[in-house]
């Protein structure tokens, strides 16, 4: 027999919006645990520098998210450090099954797995995550003004992603495998018309290559028709090569769309009553830490405002203290 743990709420993922939730629920003074495979942070993690979010004109993605870990932990958000491997509904139940059987039981779920960017898989992208190679430009563009950076992929995020890059860089060169471009008309005709843009095409990247330091100065291309191989001194190289939600995890159909990102509704709640999603794992339109943050905090209010309709536990305890305390002071 399988253990089981029971919760007013199960967290999956501990990102900002995994950790956002955590906060307010353990504010809102719901037993809560958040299930995370690595390292509470998430997508933090891979980020060396952020200055786009409000409050920290500068910090690391490594000092955010142990602050955002330890702030979460002082309203008594339990991490558990696990691989969950399928999350579905059973009566009034919501369960979250992990990879050693252990069952995590709660009247509601939030998924808040994220995902990931589509890895090129070459040599020395892995190593310069973080370091000049991203998968963001919004997030780390500004950390490369006037220098030459790489795009890769020819789909609307590179072409779209590509030309925003033009704000900071000097240059910005965007290597696509093919001639043609999956990309819409529009945002193709955008970067073409972009002076700072310039275009290597049928070509792959081979290699990301970095100094002494471990920052990206280079890439070596290689031209798919000629076998041609050229090395391009670059400050930071971004693959946009599409991304993966971690939605995959749910045995009930969750409406998600076309990429499988989950659909809910504003109050992030899915088509399965009881299981919420919350940051990039949901469809929306982007992927930012403040927005991911906010999903998580509108969840759990939308998880309480549940918890009370179904009479449950503390949520409802809070709920009949407060009107009680409020028939005192008529
Ligand atoms: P995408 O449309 O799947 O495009 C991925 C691009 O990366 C393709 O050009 C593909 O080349 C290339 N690619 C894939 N694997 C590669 C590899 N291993 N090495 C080199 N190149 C590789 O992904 P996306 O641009 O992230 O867009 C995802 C979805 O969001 C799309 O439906 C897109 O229309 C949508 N989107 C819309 C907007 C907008 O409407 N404003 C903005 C952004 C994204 P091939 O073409 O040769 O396969």
């Amino acid at each position: 027999m399988a253990e089981r743990k029971q919760y007013d709420v199960i967290i999956v993922g501990a990102g900002p919006a995994g950790l956002a939730a955590g906060l307010y629920a353990g504010r809102m003074e719901l037993k809560a645990v958040a299930l995370e495979r690595l390292a509470p942070g998430g997508e933090l993690l891979n980020t060396l520098d952020i200055e786009d979010y409000p409050g920290f004109e500068h910090i690391t993605g490594q000092e955010l998210s142990e602050k955002m870990e330890a702030h979460a932990r002082k309203f008594g958000l339990s991490i558990d450090y696990h691989e969950v491997e399928e999350v579905w509904s059973e009566g009034d139940e919501r369960v979250v099954r992990v990879e050693d059987g252990t069952e995590y039981r709660a009247p509601a779920v939030i998924v808040t797995a994220g995902g990931q960017p589509r890895k090129l898989g070459v040599p020395g992208e892995a190593e310069m995550a973080g370091r000049g190679v991203s998968y963001c430009a919004i997030c780390d563009g500004a950390f490369f003004k006037e220098q030459v950076v790489m795009v890769v992929g020819g789909g609307d995020s590179a072409l779209e992603e590509g030309v925003f890059l033009t704000r900071y860089a000097s240059k910005v060169i965007i290597v696509h495998r093919r001639q043609d471009f999956r990309a819409q008309a529009v945002a193709v005709a955008a970067a073409r018309a972009n002076p700072k843009v310039e275009f290597m095409l049928d070509s792959v990247v081979d290699e990301i290559k970095g100094d002494e330091s471990g920052k990206v100065v280079a890439v070596t291309v290689r031209n798919l028709k000629t076998e041609a191989v050229t090395e391009v001194a670059v400050g930071a190289v971004f693959p946009f090569i599409g991304f993966t939600p971690n939605s995959n995890i749910f045995r009930d159909h969750v409406e998600h769309d076309e990429l499988g990102y989950i659909y809910t509704d504003t109050g992030m709640a899915t088509n399965i009553e009881g299981i919420f999603a919350a940051g990039d794992v949901r469809h929306q339109l982007t992927k930012q830490i403040t927005t991911a943050v906010g999903d998580g905090t509108t969840a759990v209010v939308a998880v309480t405002k549940l918890l009370e309709k179904l009479g449950h536990g503390r949520a409802q305890d809070v709920a009949e203290e407060a009107e009680l305390a409020a028939e005192v002071q008529v």
